[in-house]
C-alpha cells in the first residue's frame, strides 16, 4: 500500500499542491504525471471521442501518461451505428496503438427495419474486418428500445443470440452499458441524491414504472445473457451499473467468470464505501477491472466522466486524472471525488498495492483487447 506520504514525494510537492498542479510546459508536465501513476502507463478504456477531436485527444493522453485509448462506443451527436462507427474510425485510423473503437448498434433500426434482427450478425462482422475491435451495447437495451410492435426489447431476447454468437466466433469482447445510477431509478425530485445531475439530464429519470422497468429486471436480463454464452469475454462499464453495492457486483463476478468491469465514472460511488471494502473488492477481482474515465470530447465541447460540457483547461484535465490515481493508490481520507455534480460528497482513497494498480491501469485491458497486435507499449 502507499500511503499518503510516499504518493506525495513520488509526486515531488506537497500534499496542498496535488489536486492544483499544473505545469507551463507539456515534456514536465508528462514526466511528473509519470512520476506519479504506478507504473508510469495507464489504458483509458473507456472514453468517447468525434473525430474533429483527435489530435486534441492524443495531446491530452500524453499529458496524462495515456498511452492508449478505448473508445467505447460509436456515438456522434445523435448517431450511433454505422455512420459514426465509420466515420470515427476513419479518423482514427492513422493511430492503432493509441486508440480503439466498439461498433455500436443503432437500436432504433429495431424498431424501424423489419429485417434488421437477421442483418446485425453481419453488420457486426462488417465493422470488426474495419478495424472494430469490440461490441459495445448501450443502455437503450433492455430500457427503451423497442421492436417494430413497439414492445421492449430485452437485454437477454432470443432474437439477439445470433449477435452474441457472431461475437463469439469473431472473438470480439462485448460490452454493455445496463442500468444507470439508482438514483436515476428513484423519485425525481429534490430529495434525489443526484438531483443537481437530473436536473442538467432530466431524460436520464427512469423512474417512471409505467415506462421502465425497473434496475433489478435489467441486470438479471443482463446476467442471463453473460452465463449463457460462458466463452464470449463480457465487459459492464461502470462497475456493472451497480458501483452502490460492491456485494451484489462480487456476487456477480464470483457467478459468472467471463464477466469483467471497468471504473468509468464512478470513482465517486465507489469512493464511498469504507476503504477497506473497496480495497478488498479491488483486490479480489484485480484481473477483471479495467480502468475508465468516461472522458467524453464531443464535437463543441467535452466532458470529464460526468457534468457540464465545457472547455477544460489542461490543468483542469490533470488534475482530474490525478483524483482518479490519488482514490486508487492513497489512503487519503475525504477528498473531492472527479465527478462533483453526481453529488455533495467526499470520497476515500483505497491504497491498493502496485500488483493490482499495475492489472487494473494497464495489464487487463491489454490482454482483453489484445493490444499486443497494434504494437501497443
Ligand atoms: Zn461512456
Amino acid at each position: 500500500m502507499i500511503n499518503r506520504r510516499e504518493f506525495i514525494k513520488k509526486a515531488g510537492m506537497g500534499a496542498a499542491t496535488i489536486p492544483l498542479m499544473g505545469l507551463a510546459r507539456c515534456g514536465t508536465a508528462n514526466k511528473e504525471q509519470n512520476n506519479r501513476i504506478v507504473g508510469g502507463r495507464v489504458i483509458d478504456s473507456h472514453i468517447h471521442l468525434t473525430p474533429g477531436k483527435v489530435k486534441k485527444v492524443l495531446q491530452i493522453m500524453d499529458d496524462n501518461s495515456i498511452r492508449y485509448a478505448v473508445i467505447i462506443a460509436s456515438i456522434m451527436g445523435t448517431d450511433f451505428g454505422d455512420k459514426a462507427f465509420y466515420e470515427i474510425m476513419d479518423a482514427i485510423k492513422p493511430y492503432k496503438n493509441r486508440l480503439g473503437l466498439h461498433y455500436t448498434f443503432d437500436w432504433k433500426l429495431a424498431e424501424t427495419d423489419p429485417e434488421f434482427f437477421n442483418k446485425a450478425p453481419d453488420m457486426l462482422e462488417r465493422a470488426v474486418k474495419a478495424g472494430a475491435i469490440g461490441l459495445k451495447n448501450l443502455k437503450q437495451l433492455g430500457l427503451v428500445a423497442r421492436d417494430i410492435e413497439g414492445k421492449l426489447i430485452a437485454i437477454d431476447d432470443p432474437r439477439l443470440f445470433p449477435i452474441w454468437e457472431r461475437a463469439e466466433k469473431l472473438g470480439i469482447p462485448v460490452a454493455f452499458h445496463t442500468g444507470d445510477p439508482v438514483a436515476f431509478f428513484e423519485p425525481w425530485d429534490p430529495k434525489n441524491e443526484r438531483w443537481e445531475e437530473l436536473k442538467l439530464h432530466p431524460e436520464w429519470s427512469f423512474s417512471d414504472h409505467s415506462k421502465y422497468p425497473p434496475l433489478k429486471i435489467l441486470f438479471e436480463q443482463a446476467n442471463n445473457l453473460y452465463k449463457k454464452f460462458t466463452k464470449v469475454q463480457f465487459v459492464s462499464v461502470h462497475v456493472a451499473g451497480y458501483s452502490e453495492n460492491l456485494k451484489e457486483v462480487s456476487k456477480w463476478m464470483d457467478e459468472i467468470p467471463n464477466l469483467s468491469i471497468d471504473t468509468a465514472a464512478r470513482i465517486g460511488e465507489l469512493g464511498k464505501h469504507p476503504a477497506k471494502e473497496g480495497n478488498d473488492f479491488f483486490n479480489k477481482y484485480q484481473d477483471r477491472i479495467m480502468f475508465g474515465t468516461d472522458m467524453a470530447y464531443w464535437e463543441n465541447c467535452d466532458v470529464q466522466g460526468a457534468g457540464p460540457c465545457k472547455d477544460f483547461t489542461n490543468e483542469e484535465t490533470r488534475n482530474f486524472y490525478n483524483v482518479h490515481w490519488r482514490y486508487f493508490q492513497t489512503s487519503d481520507i475525504q477528498f473531492d471525488h472527479p465527478t462533483p455534480i453526481q453529488g455533495n460528497w467526499k470520497i476515500d482513497g483505497i491504497g491498493l498495492k502496485e500488483q493490482a494498480l499495475k492489472k487494473i491501469y494497464w495489464d487487463n485491458a491489454y490482454r482483453f483487447y489484445k493490444l499486443d497486435r497494434f504494437g501497443v507499449a
